[in-house]
């Protein structure tokens, strides 16, 4: 349904028609303009070449220092996307099934379908906070259980795993001997300080992206940080398939990991201002709704709601969201995200709250 809410906003745009887009994890910020420069710059110094299946070795380093892991650990994707096909892929082809946390970013479940690999969702609610319930995680795995993916800040709530809970989830997933995938594409900008689960022992993969932090959408480059053998195999697959990801997109990368301080610095305090603004408007209402942790998105509920229709009605008003069946079991749910200027969130909330009455 994200997609199709997408989809559906663009051809409406193409006839011309304003949209206030509160759909999509797009921000609406340009890409800071050293790192444009910097793409600029490798280009002009030929760096337009085919290059190294892995990803080049001084970003890669830069980000094993970042993350306390070697070089070789590192391998830079086309976008974070492309891990969760390419790790379902490889560790899945052979059998097993992946516990998926809900609500869940879509695309984990979309990559799944299409590779034909069973998925089991474990659903935390908003009426209990959102928590996670280890018992039930417990349960839900076995014997061919190979992969937990998560994702922490989580899209759509914006809510960050206590310490002591992921501390939880990693114990149970490393007594069970599953691997798990850790999406953290929001962490650099999150509100609150949350762990990595790498800051853990046991068998995890990262997930990063250069996209949410640095407004590099565009760009299509992320990584990931895994163990030797898989990036091995994941080296071998990207050779396969995009060879690699265009060397002057890692030389502007770099760029921005050099100035993160500063440009993540900015961009929360762009997403708190926004944030805290949506959750004025919110609260005069009779929707329900957890205070983000973290930047983008709001999940708000209301009783009864069919959040699928109440989508495509809304797209009359001009205003487009995104309805909470898009992240799993969530009809009553809708997600607002706050990747538009403050005045538009205030319209289109306005106009949310009032198609609610
Ligand atoms: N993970 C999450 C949780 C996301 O919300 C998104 C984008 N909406 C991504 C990954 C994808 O990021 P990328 O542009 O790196 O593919």
């Amino acid at each position: 349904m994200l997609y199709e809410i997408s989809q559906r906003t663009m051809e409406l745009e193409s006839e011309g028609k304003k949209i206030i887009k509160l759909n999509i994890g797009d921000p609406d910020q340009p890409t800071p303009k050293e790192i444009i420069e910097a793409a600029f710059e490798a280009m002009k110094h030929g760096k337009t070449k085919y290059s190294f299946y892995a990803g080049e070795k001084t970003l890669r380093t830069k980000l094993a220092s970042i993350h306390n892991v070697s070089a070789e650990n590192v391998i830079i994707i086309p976008g974070s996307k492309w891990a969760f096909f390419s790790i379902m892929y490889l560790l899945l082809k052979n059998g097993g099934n992946a516990v998926i946390l809900t609500p869940y970013w879509t695309a984990y479940e979309m990559a799944a379908k299409i590779l034909g690999v069973e998925i089991r969702f474990l659903k935390a609610e908003f009426d209990s906070n959102w928590k996670i319930d280890i018992e039930k995680l417990r349960n839900l795995i076995d014997q061919k259980t190979r992969l937990l993916i998560l994702n922490n800040p989580n899209n759509p709530t914006s809510k960050v795993l206590e310490n002591s809970l992921l501390e939880e989830i990693v114990e149970v997933a490393n007594d069970k001997k599953v691997t798990i995938m850790s999406d953290e594409v929001y962490r650099d900008l999150s509100f609150v300080k949350t762990k990595s689960t790498l800051d853990f022992g046991g068998s995890q993969i990262l997930v990063n992206s250069f996209s949410k932090t640095f407004a590099m959408t565009g760009w299509r480059i992320g990584y990931v940080v895994v163990d030797k053998e898989l990036a091995g195999k994941m080296m071998k697959l990207n050779q396969m398939t995009f060879t690699n990801v265009p060397v002057f997109v890692q030389e502007a990368a770099l760029k921005a990991l050099e100035l993160k301080e500063k440009i993540a610095g900015e961009m929360k305090a762009i997403y708190r201002r926004r944030a805290d603004l949506a959750c004025k408007i919110l609260s005069e209402t009779e929707l329900k709704f957890t205070k983000p942790d973290a930047p983008f998105y709001i999940f708000p509920k209301y009783a009864n709601l069919d959040s699928e229709k109440f989508a495509f009605d809304l797209l009359d008003k001009r205003v487009a969201i995104t309805p909470g069946t898009s992240f799993g079991d969530y009809r009553e749910h809708f997600r607002i995200a706050l990747t538009m200027p403050e005045e538009e969130i205030k319209l289109g909330l306005e106009k949310i709250c009032e198609a609610l009455e």
